[in-house]
């Protein structure tokens, strides 16, 4: 059977919030676009993420969405401070209609593989379908959150009672009545999920290897008045949501935490807790993350949090997390800490405990065999390089993404690689991602992507691509600025702590408005940093 071959302008690998985006704006350009998207629906990391209790965290309110098209923020109302799951992906599939993208996007569609052809200046997709791609450009939104890390922990397979991973949550209602399930990680996902499941099954024994800071969420169903307000106001949010650290229209605290008194800090905290949030860590105090005093000042008041909320001394005292607060992923919770104080929840600590195997009737520790009938692996994503070096795509030479990254990953501006001429990331390492407000993030880099492309088909070039030597510079100024914070001394899925084998280094750049700044002058430069061949005629 031959095998179909289709030629595009651009293919974008990804159907979340940067692939559909990318998608709108190249069509925008009058370019032959399509999307590929190894999952059932659109919605990226959404349509995988269907665990109980998944929900926004950051930023709250109407602000993690789109925010480019006044229409659509008058047409979609957001139930909640904190939206859930189901409502982020009706929101992602409402978007798929309004703009008419469902026609290129091809879903169930992994792409297996990527290869530069330098004699035809083209991308060759394979697709898992059997389907050929050869397209100009590749926009690869492949997700900073959506390479599924699957521990490895010895006689995994073995087990014989249902096991789900969060990131890849099966579409049916999962059924946990009567059930001994158990769940192994407390990072974001296992601290949504764990009250949930705890108020449904028999019992839940959770398998904590790092205890975490959680703040209360607070989730409230919004009122109409404000929802109108956020409408009418939403072109002056948006200019702040631009210009802030964090892609919120709430302004960035400069003071320090040191400079008010104990009371007067404990008041700030108490304030911000009682009204749920990451305000509490974002909105109070300018140094919490650069100051290791400052930063211990919330740890302290969090941990008090904790022991007040945890009746057993002992449980509550596994349950005190020791780094300091923000360097891992901060969590909203709702009930987190209150869940174990329920007769049907065990913490088994890990940490003078490990997990020796997975049986088939459950999880062996040191101390013994905890007999399940479910196990949820809450343990997850090879976070922000995982997704591309899954797609692991061929430049220059034949040369492997893997090979290049070997060691350390290295890029120019968090969107391009030299040596891939004519690829783009969205959410790419050495990029804000994971530490903004990503949809709008998402937005930006797609516009920049978008702007590059028009300029480069304009100008009759067949391959742009980053010079090389220009990520070097670009990796030294991330580290700096990560090196003034406190992220890089902690172990965790940022620093890639949490895959083994995985080497350490910081991959977001912590300063959006200076990087945000910066890709608009390499633009206004004629794409400083970048290399470009003219087109070559390709016949046929
Ligand atoms: C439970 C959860 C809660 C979150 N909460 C927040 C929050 O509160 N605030 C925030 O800013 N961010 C949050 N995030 C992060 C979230 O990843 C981003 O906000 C956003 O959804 C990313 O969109 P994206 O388009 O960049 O990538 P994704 O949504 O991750 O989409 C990438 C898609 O690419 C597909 N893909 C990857 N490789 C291939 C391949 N080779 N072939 C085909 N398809 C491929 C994946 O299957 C996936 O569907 C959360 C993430 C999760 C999982």
């Amino acid at each position: 059977m031959a095998e179909a071959q289709r030629h595009l302008d651009a293919a974008i690998i990804g159907a979340g919030f940067g692939g559909m985006y990318a998608l709108h704006l190249l069509r925008g350009l009058g370019l032959k676009a399509h999307v590929y998207d190894d999952a059932s629906s659109v919605g990226g990391t959404w349509s995988w993420n269907r665990y109980p209790g998944a929900r926004v965290d950051f930023p709250g309110g109407p602000y993690y969405c789109y925010t480019f098209s006044q229409e659509l923020v008058n047409e979609w109302d957001w139930p909640e401070t904190q939206p859930d799951q189901p409502s982020v992906l009706a929101y992602l599939n409402y978007v798929a209609d309004r703009f008419d993208l469902r026609r290129d996007i091809d879903l169930r569609a992994r792409v297996t593989g990527a290869r530069y052809d330098e004699s035809t200046q083209r991308w060759q997709l394979d697709i898992a379908t059997g389907e050929r791609v050869s397209a100009q450009f590749l926009v690869c939104a492949t997700g900073a959150l959506s390479a599924a890390n699957r521990p490895n922990i010895p006689g995994l397979d073995r087990f014989a009672g249902e096991c789900y991973h969060t990131g890849k949550w099966p579409q049916q209602p999962v059924d946990f009545a009567g059930k001994r399930v158990g769940i192994i990680g407390t990072g974001s996902s296992g601290v949504q999920a764990i009250p949930v499941i705890a108020r449904a099954a028999a019992q839940l024994s959770v398998f904590q290897r790092t205890p975490q800071y959680a703040i209360p969420a607070r989730n409230r169903p919004f009122d109409a008045a404000f929802r109108q307000q956020t409408r009418e106001q939403w072109p002056q949010l948006r200019t702040m949501m631009l210009e802030t650290l964090a892609g919120t229209p709430f302004p960035t605290p400069t003071r320090s935490a040191l400079d008010d008194s104990p009371q007067q800090r404990e008041a700030l905290y108490e304030e911000h807790w009682q009204r749920g949030g990451l305000g509490i860590a974002f909105g109070t105090y300018g140094d919490l993350m650069s100051n290791a005093e400052a930063n211990e000042t919330l740890c302290a008041f969090v941990r008090e949090k904790i022991r007040r909320t945890v009746r057993d001394p002992d449980t509550a005292r596994r349950l005190l997390p020791n780094y300091p607060i923000g360097t891992k992923r901060l969590i909203l919770d709702e009930d987190y800490f209150e869940t174990y104080n329920r007769a049907n929840v065990t913490l088994v600590d890990l940490r003078d405990d490990p997990i020796v195997e997975i049986t088939e009737r459950g999880v062996r520790t040191e101390r013994g065999e905890h007999p399940l009938d479910m196990l949820v692996l809450a343990t997850g994503f090879d976070a922000i390089t995982g997704s591309m070096l899954r797609l692991n795509p061929r430049g220059r030479g034949g040369r492997p993404l893997a090979d290049a990254w070997a060691g350390r990953f290295s890029t120019y501006l968090g969107l391009t690689v030299p040596g891939f001429p004519n690829l783009f990331m969205i959410h790419g390492p050495e990029s804000p991602s994971v530490l903004y407000n990503m949809p709008l993030g998402a937005e930006r880099q797609a516009e920049w992507i978008r702007d590059c492309i028009a300029a480069v088909r304009d100008r009759g070039v067949g391959a742009i691509e980053a010079t090389p030597g220009v990520d070097a510079d670009w990796g030294r100024t991330v580290a700096e600025i990560a090196d003034q914070t406190l992220f890089p001394r902690t172990d965790s899925w940022y620093t890639g702590a949490n895959i083994p084998g995985k080497h350490r280094q910081f991959p977001v750049h912590l300063d959006a408005p200076g990087y945000f700044g910066r890709l608009r002058r390499v633009a206004d430069a004629g794409y400083s940093g970048f290399s470009v061949e003219p087109s070559i005629d390709v016949p046929g």
